[in-house]
């Protein structure tokens, strides 16, 4: 049946269906890979989907559960071991302890996104995110019914979001903060001070403060990863999401932890149970290993990165009409492409059609994202110095 042929009818979708938007980095990636089907040779940076493979010793610790039978239901929060686990290297990295209660094991860092919003803001209720930030922000918020209120990163501050920004944009109504450092699709790291900010005054105002701290491995300069988790110990108003996608090369593992209030958590987790029953045992097995086990992988492929960054970032910056600012985090590099006299969607489906590269209009990440573009170094050196060639070939060389 046609879409507008529901209207009106029985069958038409519920407003919270048709208000979820999902990620459109993947609409891009499925059109490159429709020009692959056509035989066309392209170069992915649109997908932080490391292309490294998931450490062995990762791998043989799920492989092994699986052979000892950890295969069943879980407790929905998180199986014990894997607890224990977070707890000691949430000790170590961000300097405080959480109790088990305040601990839920997730499908990977998106559930998180959306639990901590479906748990804190009602409908009309207003969350305040960084822009441009994570799309799947705005997708969880715009489907819970509350509304997104954009805080402008400008290139001016290397895109580190200003709690003086932020604090101007609460109003009665704002339920949840969220920040992101390092930042998707910036790059940038926030400054501690910065960070305190935000969250003693979020603290004093009951608002709920979520930290998204998936990329806190992949700092790739010399500063230390900060987190405000130790602030409030993830008692009161502070929730950390963090994911074993992106340092561990996990994407496809899906795992994910949420640390914060125990009441929070606790309705948290009953909404995770209701959707997903528990993430799989052998798969938790798999964290505990990520965690505990060797890191010499890890340290390796976040040297790659660095390497690669630096390569990607000199290269882009000799592109006509493209500049590009130093990430000191994570895995991306925002791209101001406004000397190209494109729209970011434009400039996409050019370097898309013309260049057989495929790169994500800033449009995908908030209001502020146009007039940029974001490139992913989860590709190979040799990659990533052929797409420098291609987007010269296309655009000229400065
Ligand atoms: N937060 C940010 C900022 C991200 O970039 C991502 C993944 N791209 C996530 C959360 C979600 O990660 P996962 O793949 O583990 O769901």
């Amino acid at each position: 049946m046609l879409k507008n042929q529901l209207t009106g009818s029985k069958l038409k979708l519920s407003d919270l269906a048709e208000r979820v938007a999902g990620q459109p980095m993947f609409q891009l990636l499925q059109e490159a890979q429709a020009l692959e089907r056509k035989g066309k040779n392209i170069i992915h940076f649109e997908l932080g989907d490391p292309d490294f493979d998931t450490p062995k010793n990762i791998s043989n610790a799920a492989i092994r559960a699986i052979q000892e039978g950890y295969t069943h239901y879980a407790p929905s929060a998180g199986i014990h071991e894997f607890k224990l686990a977070i707890q000691e290297t949430t000790l170590k990295s961000r300097n405080f302890k959480p109790s088990l209660p305040q601990i839920l094991v997730t499908p990977g860092g998106n559930p998180v996104i959306f639990l901590a919003i479906a748990c804190s803001a009602n409908p009309g209720d207003e969350v305040i995110i960084p822009d441009p930030g994570f799309p799947t922000y705005f997708s969880a918020i715009n489907t819970c019914g509350a509304k997104a209120v954009s805080v402008q990163l400008h290139e001016k501050n290397n895109f580190e979001l200003q709690a003086e920004d932020v604090i101007n944009a609460i109003t009665e109504k704002t339920k949840l903060i969220i920040i992101n450092s390092p930042s998707n699709p910036t790059g940038a790291c926030m400054d501690p001070d910065q960070i305190n900010l935000i969250a003693e005054y979020a603290i004093k105002n009951n608002i709920y403060l979520l930290s998204d701290e998936i990329y806190s491995r992949l700092i790739l300069g010399d500063e230390d990863f900060y987190s405000p988790g130790y602030i409030d110990e993830c008692n009161k108003n502070i929730i950390i999401l963090n994911g074993f996608s992106k340092a561990f090369a996990m994407t496809g593992w899906r795992l994910g932890v949420a640390i914060g209030p125990e009441h929070i958590i606790e309705k948290m987790n009953l909404m995770l149970n209701t959707i997903v029953s528990c993430v799989p045992p052998f798969i938790q097995y798999a964290g505990i290993e990520a965690l505990e086990g060797d890191q010499s992988e890890i340290i390796n492929m976040r040297r790659k990165y660095q390497k690669r960054r630096d390569i990607f970032v000199s290269g882009l910056n000799q592109v006509r009409g493209i500049s590009c600012k130093m990430p000191r985090g994570a895995m991306y590099a925002f791209l101001n492409i406004t000397q190209t006299n494109l729209s970011s969607d434009q400039f996409s489906q050019k370097c898309l059609h013309e260049a057989m590269v495929a790169i994500l209009p800033g449009s995908c990440f908030g209001i502020y994202g146009e007039g940029f573009a974001r490139v992913t170094f989860a590709n190979s050196s040799e990659n990533i110095q052929e797409g420098i060639n291609r987007l010269k070939a296309i655009f000229g060389s400065k």
